[in-house]
């Protein structure tokens, strides 16, 4: 794979698509978490390091008519500075007059970044007029923005064409495919995976596409009830697609036709509210009377996945299994968990994917204790669902 690593970037400027796509206070737009940033220095510290210079481009937010003050990644610049003890030069603009001078003006060892680039509707047409204008401004492109690899935008795939011979990956991208790629190409068996979250409808596809890998697929969360319903169970108020039922039922028969255990949750914790001072009661998951809804894995599927976790070698885990967020509904996300982070202490490799899993795995201070979380979403979710990601595709093709 050609990363950072394969280049110096000695008086080169390289034009890095980053992600700093980052929570801003709505008041006072200071940044609530910076982690995307932190995520990429790596990759900026090292091309600083070789003598280069980096000029990054970067979304915020989602615009709707072009410039708004909230999605200005201008509020990133003192943050970038600190971070990063260098000159951050800004461009009020992502392209134009003032983005070409400064591009051109930057010294080795400093930064420049851009504004939003979604100011332009350009940017999410993928529109190669945008993207060429973008490409003059450096002299390598650099993708560190795994968040939007599944995006064909200007400046994540198209403008790879205008950099032939001179692109690669940034280590935060390098990372998420060797990670991803460990699951998909190269699991070590026995490999379970982990599909919660509300909605089937969702994660329909990545199933469907896992039933070709693994050797176990544990189902929990909201979607659960759907695959209950399916099979004659009763599931009172819990969520419920009842246009998907009928794909449950295929997804069930596939997985027995390739000898693929597919675990649904034998009980669950049911409440008489969607309210985490409701009452509760354990029962089992085809049982639920009506007025009742299932909000949590029970404490029987609970510890049979963690027993399936902790007898497997490769472990991928996205969404969770019950409203975590809910202290009282927490319990089967903390189980499995628990689980995950045992078995990567006896040596599985375990990838904690998609945004609802790790802020579980946060949440209950296991994220040193897995082997890789991974920080892009719907991108990770589209890798799993066996498709081509535009922003991997264009450097990787030339
Ligand atoms: P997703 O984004 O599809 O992975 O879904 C994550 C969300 O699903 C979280 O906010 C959970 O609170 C929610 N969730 C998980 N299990 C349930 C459930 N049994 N009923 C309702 N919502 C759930």
């Amino acid at each position: 794979m050609l990363t950072v690593d394969n280049i110096n970037f000695n008086g080169k400027r390289a034009l890095i698509r980053v992600d700093f796509n980052v929570p801003l206070d709505k008041q006072t737009l200071a940044i609530a978490d910076d982690s995307r940033i932190t995520a990429t220095l790596p990759t900026i510290k090292k091309i600083l390091a070789d003598g280069g210079s980096c000029i990054l481009m970067s979304h915020l937010g989602r615009p709707k008519e072009g410039p708004e003050d909230k999605y200005s990644l201008k509020h990133i610049v003192p943050h970038l500075a600190e971070l990063t003890g260098t000159t951050v030069h800004f461009a009020n603009d992502c392209i134009g007059q003032e983005a070409k001078d400064l591009a051109t003006a930057i010294k080795p060892g400093e930064i420049l970044l851009l504004e939003n680039l979604r100011f332009y509707k350009q940017e999410e047409k993928g529109d190669i007029e945008f993207a060429r204008t973008l490409s003059t401004l450096g002299d390598i492109y650099v993708n560190d923005a795994f968040g939007t690899a599944h995006r064909a935008h200007a400046s994540t795939a198209v403008i790879a064409q205008f950099f032939k011979g001179n692109k690669c990956f940034g280590y935060v991208m390098a990372n998420e495919i060797a990670n991803a790629q460990k699951i998909m190409k190269h699991a070590e068996h026995p490999f379970t995976a982990i599909v919660g979250g509300a909605k089937v409808s969702d994660k329909l596809l990545i199933i469907e596409n896992l039933l070709n890998v693994a050797d176990n697929i544990l189902i929990g969360g909201g979607m659960a009830y759907t695959f209950m319903k399916a099979q004659g169970g009763r599931i009172g108020n819990s969520l419920c697609e009842d246009d998907r039922l009928e794909l449950t039922l295929e997804l069930l028969a596939k997985a027995k036709q390739k000898g693929v255990a597919l675990l649904l949750p034998s009980d669950s914790v049911a409440a008489d509210a969607f309210n985490n001072d409701a009452n509760k009661k354990d029962l089992p998951s085809g049982e639920i009377p009506d007025g009742w809804m299932g909000l949590d894995i029970g404490p029987n599927a609970a510890n049979d996945y963690a027993e399936v976790v902790s007898n497997s070698k490769t472990i991928l885990w996205n969404g969770p299994m019950g409203v975590f967020e809910m202290p009282s509904f927490e319990n089967g996300t903390k189980q499995v968990a628990l689980a995950v982070a045992k078995a990567t202490k006896q040596g599985a490799f375990s990838l904690i994917g998609g945004g609802d899993s790790a802020a579980a795995i946060n949440k209950f201070g296991l994220e040193d204790e897995v082997s890789y979380v991974s920080t892009g979403g719907g991108a990770l979710l589209e890798y799993f669902e066996g498709k081509e990601l535009p922003g991997i595709a264009a450097i990787l093709n030339d």
